[in-house]
């Protein structure tokens, strides 16, 4: 291992994460109400000597912003995080040998808590830093109410790493790309209000029926997805039916048929694409019918892929080899999340690296604290690696 990173590592204190961690986590930030969590999360980097600006254009869900500021010139590497945790509550926070419960643990308090130990160590080695790292922790993530407003605000206005990683995900891969997703909701209404079966002819329309005719087409293009060509890391694109509504009584016909579900699409591909496909999809089947059908398709995110051979790649790459001792393989984010909105709207490199999602939105959620030690160490020798810290 490189002497300077070994030294560094050598000073990482995982009681103090853990310590950091219960502090976070005591201090309750549903979505839209991150508030008083943003401020301690500031206040641990003002501590720590950063340049720390808040930012309050949201109101309940400020951003924070921190640099570490290397004496060379050269890049900024983003570490980056969510601060509100899902409005499902959990007992108390506590901790029981190795985990570490409440929530938030793992998404993605415990996380956060790490940064602020892997920021601790690059503070006291800037005079042989190149470039900077930027710490960044925002709030208004978890949908439905976050929907990443307060990170897109920040990413318009420039305030953005070259290269970032977003500490949650797998800690036994590298996600360097994923599928984009958008949710879609079919609506077949009726002319009037629902009549007796007996009173319907048989131009009467069915939105039952109709909607049946849709989700068979639906059900065609999922199989033939599941065929089509399979993606680096990601696998196929997919359709995904969860919800189909229709009816209220064994003898009405149906006033209306709804069906809502899922459609995960190729990193590369965008939103409006997948909207003009799903129009010509429906379009042979309004052909058959006078009843209106109406799409409604709700972008969650684009898609992402980040170079193989980015530097930020490879450094985590060697970064992770030289702390655990094995390769980190390259992976997929399975779900969707930020780091599409800084490879898509900010133009950069972005990966995720985290201490495993397992927990996340469960109940009761925990998470490691050797494993979110083990994270810190790789993002900071990754950190060193990418800013020129090496001896
Ligand atoms: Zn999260």
């Amino acid at each position: 291992m490189d002497k300077l990173i070994a030294a560094l590592l050598s000073q990482l204190d995982a009681e103090e994460i853990a310590r950091r961690a219960c502090e976070l986590l005591a201090i309750p930030s549903p979505t839209g109400d991150s508030a008083a969590v943003t401020d301690y999360y500031a206040d641990r980097l003002t501590e720590l000597g950063l340049e720390v600006h808040r930012d309050e254009e949201f109101a309940g869900s400020p951003s924070v912003i921190a640099y570490v500021n290397g004496a060379h010139p050269g890049p900024t590497l983003e570490l980056a995080g969510h601060l509100d945790v899902i409005p499902v509550a959990q007992e108390p926070p506590y901790r029981a040998g190795d985990l570490l419960y409440g929530r938030g643990a793992c998404d993605m308090k415990g996380p956060m808590a790490a940064v602020l130990e892997v920021t601790r160590l690059l503070a006291g080695v800037r005079q042989h830093m190149h470039g900077r790292l930027m710490v960044c922790a925002y709030g208004l993530h978890e949908a439905p109410l976050g929907r990443g407003q307060s990170l897109l605000r920040l990413i318009a206005r420039g305030n953005i790493g070259d290269a970032v990683i977003c500490v949650e995900g797998p800690d036994d891969a590298l996600a360097i790309t994923g599928r984009g997703m958008c949710t879609y909701e079919i609506s077949i209404a009726g002319p009037g209000d629902p009549v007796h079966e007996l009173q319907a002819t048989a131009d009467t329309p069915h939105p039952l029926l109709i909607g049946l005719d849709v989700a068979a087409m639906l059900r065609d293009w999922a199989t033939e997805l599941r065929a089509g060509p399979t993606l680096p890391y990601v696998g196929t694109e997919s359709l995904f039916i969860g919800q189909f509504e229709s009816g209220d009584f064994y003898n009405r016909v149906p006033g209306h048929c709804r069906i809502v579900g899922t459609r995960r699409y190729a990193p590369g591909r965008r939103f409006d694409e997948v909207l003009a496909e799903f129009e010509q999809r429906l379009e042979a089947i309004r052909r058959t019918t006078a009843t209106p059908i109406r799409l409604t398709l709700t972008k969650t995110r684009d898609g992402f892929r980040t170079a193989e051979d980015d530097r930020l790649v490879q450094a985590l790459q060697a970064a992770y080899q030289e702390t655990v001792g094995a390769a980190l393989p390259l992976a997929a984010f399975a779900a969707v999340g930020d780091a599409s909105l800084f490879a898509n709207e900010g133009g950069r490199p972005a990966v995720y690296f985290g201490c495993g999602l397992e927990r996340a939105h469960a109940t009761p959620e925990y998470v490691s604290l050797a494993r979110l030690a083990r994270q810190a160490r790789v993002l900071t020798a990754a950190a060193a690696r990418y800013l020129g810290i090496t001896a």
